[in-house]
């Protein structure tokens, strides 16, 4: 049985690839403004961000040069609770990529039914070109600029791209030594710090829950699934371990040192001990290699982007072998790319959904930070999975019924919830 959605009718024009990522997000929230026929003051608070803070972070690197780093915090939307998401250590994180990341939180929380609003953060920087000692002066001073934003019940960031649960606990700690031990004021920290057990594995789980959900709709056993994840970080590394534990094949990953392939399915257990030796999924014994434009082309049957932005684009949208384009990254597939995959009846499961399991097991941190009541790691995974099945199958369902994509029935969802919350405060 296919699923409805997977046919379900291409935009009339294809947008410019020349959108920034913010005014590609607005693609899809103008979108469902229309559909849902919001007022015009609603998707003017919606535009453009509530605030946006921009800060000088200068730093005493090892070899005592000062080099000054320019960060940032972009609260985008607060109408259904606290602002919420990540920070990115990134040379690209500048401040129209945060700011479209900020906007995507917002949805997210809101199609997650998660009591939060939407930000992000941001600092352009290569932490791998950094130690660790220059890495903590940086946390600590771009915390310090910040501070007055965030709080439990104000602004609560996480890890994102380049950033870790270290990270997190020099955050808590920075932000602590200005106003008292606040564990709540972060999320994704270390689990001795008052972090939740399997926040780890959680957007990786999240992602591989939905997989299986979209292979039970198209009535396909996931044994005859074969995957490729570009990325082998936390988010791709977990995809791989969960999707392979529920039977998917996985057949290619790559991360940023090149990439493998191996048709008969890659042993993740096996490749695991191989990057903890050699640091990269390259070289690994029995695979053939291949590089990272390649993966995303290979056959398969889910192809998995999770790592960055853009990465599919007009150039490369119909080299794509797949039948479904799994967003585990933020963003990862241009508004021209999403057309093209559209007229060539790809599915696109997009990032607001598929990738939300890290959010959500941040507000679970957050609640269990707040009660001071640690959870069981049972417990986690299991309202885990009971709200990514019920997520998603509320978008799957939204898209057949309305006989839109699933990034606009998620958009759908996500708008219609935020533009209530303004309605219900009496923002408009
Ligand atoms: N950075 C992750 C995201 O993009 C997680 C955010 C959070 O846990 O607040 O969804």
């Amino acid at each position: 049985m296919a699923s409805p959605t997977v046919s379900a009718p291409a935009p009339a024009s294809a947008p410019a690839e020349s959108l920034s990522p913010s005014e590609a997000v607005l693609t899809s929230v103008f979108e469902s403004a229309a559909r849902l026929n919001l007022d015009a003051e609603v998707i003017d608070l919606l535009r453009t961000p509530w605030r946006e803070m921009r800060a000088q972070l200068p730093v005493r690197m090892d070899d005592r040069r000062l080099q000054i780093f320019e960060g940032y915090r972009v609260q985008h939307n607060g109408a259904r609770g606290p602002y919420k998401g990540g920070v990115r250590f990134h040379p690209k994180a500048d401040i129209d990529e945060v700011r479209a990341l900020a906007m995507l939180m917002t949805y997210k929380c809101a199609l997650m039914d998660l009591p939060f609003g939407g930000a992000k953060g941001g600092v352009m920087c290569d932490p791998t070109r950094m130690s660790e000692t220059e890495l903590n002066r940086l946390t600590r001073t771009y915390t310090q600029h910040i501070a007055m934003l965030l709080g439990v019940a104000r602004d609560i960031p996480a890890p994102d791209l380049g950033t870790n649960a270290q990270t997190m606990a020099w955050m808590m700690d920075a932000f602590g030594q200005l106003n008292g031990h606040t564990p709540g004021v972060v999320t994704g920290k270390p689990v001795e710090l008052g972090g939740s057990f399997g926040r780890d594995q959680a957007t990786g789980r999240g992602v591989a829950v939905c997989m299986r959900e979209y292979a039970r709709l198209e009535g396909v056993d996931p044994r005859d699934i074969r995957i490729a994840v570009q990325g082998y970080g936390n988010v791709g590394s977990w995809t791989c371990r969960v999707a392979s534990e529920m039977g998917f094949t996985v057949v290619g990953v790559s991360d940023v040192k090149g990439g493998i392939a191996q048709p008969e399915g890659i042993q993740v257990g096996a490749l695991d001990r191989w990057v903890g030796v050699a640091g990269s999924v390259a070289g690994f014994e029995g695979a053939h290699p291949i590089t990272n434009e390649q993966l995303l082309e290979i056959e398969c049957d889910y192809l998995v982007p999770a790592a960055l932005g853009e990465v599919i684009t007009a150039a490369n949208a119909e080299r794509i072998h797949a039948r479904a384009v799994v967003e585990a990254a933020n963003h990862p597939v241009t508004p021209a790319a999403d057309a093209i995959l559209g007229r060539r009846k790809i599915a696109v499961l997009p990032d607001i959904a598929m990738n939300a399991g890290g959010v959500t097991v941040s507000y679970f941190e957050w609640t269990q930070n707040i009660q001071q009541f640690r959870w069981q790691l049972d417990r986690v995974l299991q309202e885990l999975e009971l709200r990514m099945v019920g997520a998603f199958g509320e978008l799957m369902a939204r898209s057949g019924r309305d006989g839109t994509r699933p990034r606009q029935a998620a958009f759908d969802i996500g708008v219609e919830r935020v533009a209530r919350a303004i309605k219900l405060r009496g923002f408009v």
